[in-house]
């Protein structure tokens, strides 16, 4: 949608991180734009703070409340990324300030990553990838056997854009889909007001629900225990939905068969009981990470702040509560 060579739409820009070679050039192409870690934060003057009238930045950096107090002109925020746990939504909501994520763009490789996790957790890959370049497949002959996937049950937690393209991906492996959420939605899919309950009826038990106090530790060791000794998690979501203490310690006695996780509570990294465990596959939150799709993102970042400098609106904000569609 955007046009680099167009005149440059008006609005003084705070970029409160960078975000890519190309949403960085076209935001100081198209903005006034204020690179806060250039300038460094505390170096900005009032006058400059006043001057704010839209934000840049990633679920990753974030936008907090103090943040948002300090710029009184402030009217958009666009941020990178699907998550928005680290953005003060509630602050903005109450100053009127738009906010919006770059959703649906990722939904394709994430999907695809979550599956990537089940079968690799499932057929232990990378645990047989270490045993071929070891030299023990010629020492001690096969790998141990694994487990199935297809034709198994999967339960999701979050049948959102991710969790909906997740669910798609099943039907290519005869899987039976159930799902938990705050609402059900209108599919054919199962839906499973209890989460202990999904677990127990799962083979494979998917996240893909965004992070925040509301989801905070969904995945207990109850949910644990229910998903049961041949049961796997995967978190493609976010890792404050998975309890880890409680996740470790699952592990550790066998009352789950292992796991995938592309998020993990504290991350960066991940802890050694986890690192040292070979039913367990990880990845660096990097579910979008693609050229194609990290494209995509950075360049919905630009059009979501030209779309509201020219209209007042975003192109995707930010909803919160239950959506039935
Ligand atoms: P979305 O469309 O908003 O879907 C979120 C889903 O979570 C909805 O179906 C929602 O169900 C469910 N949910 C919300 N609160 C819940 C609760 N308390 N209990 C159970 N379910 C709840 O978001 P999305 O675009 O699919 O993204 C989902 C999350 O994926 C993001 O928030 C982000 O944290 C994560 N993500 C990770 C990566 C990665 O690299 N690993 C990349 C992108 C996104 P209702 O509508 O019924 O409330």
């Amino acid at each position: 949608m955007v046009c680099v060579d167009r005149p440059a739409a008006g609005g003084r820009v705070l970029q409160l991180a960078p975000i890519g070679p190309l949403a960085d050039r076209l935001l100081a192409e198209q903005f006034d734009t204020v690179r806060a870690w250039e300038s460094g934060n505390g170096a900005l003057t009032q006058s400059d703070l006043a001057s704010i009238t839209m934000v840049s930045t990633t679920v990753r950096h974030g936008c907090g409340s103090a943040q948002i107090a300090a710029l009184p002109a402030l009217r958009a925020i666009s941020s990178w990324g699907a998550g928005y746990d680290t953005i003060a939504i509630d602050a903005a909501a109450a100053r009127g300030i738009a906010v919006a994520n770059t959703p649906d763009v990722l939904n394709d490789c994430v999907a695809d990553l979550a599956w990537g996790l089940l079968i690799a957790t499932a057929r232990r890959i990378g645990a047989a990838d270490r045993y071929v370049r070891a030299g023990q497949w010629t020492k001690l002959g096969g790998f141990p056997l694994t487990t199935k996937v297809s034709g198994k049950r999967l339960g999701i937690i979050g049948l959102g854009r991710i969790g909906a393209a997740i669910a798609r991906r099943a039907n290519g492996f005869s899987m039976e889909v159930r799902y938990h959420g705050r609402t059900p939605k209108p599919t054919s899919y199962g839906f499973e007001p209890s989460l202990t309950a999904l677990a127990a009826w799962a083979d494979f038990l998917v996240v893909a629900c965004g992070g925040g106090p509301d989801t905070y530790h969904l995945v207990s060791a109850d949910v644990l225990q229910a998903l049961g000794p041949g049961g796997i998690l995967i978190n493609i979501g976010r890792g404050s939905v998975v309890d880890q203490a409680a996740l470790i310690a699952a592990l550790d006695k066998g009352r789950i068969a292992g796991g995938g996780f592309d998020v993990l509570e504290g991350e960066p990294g991940a802890p050694l009981a986890l690192r040292e465990r070979d039913n367990v596959v990880l990845t660096p939150h990097y579910g979008s990470a693609t050229t194609e799709t990290r494209a995509a993102m950075e360049q919905l970042v630009v059009d979501n702040l030209l779309h509201f400098a020219r209209h007042g609106e975003m192109l995707t904000p930010v909803r919160i509560g239950p959506r039935t569609a």
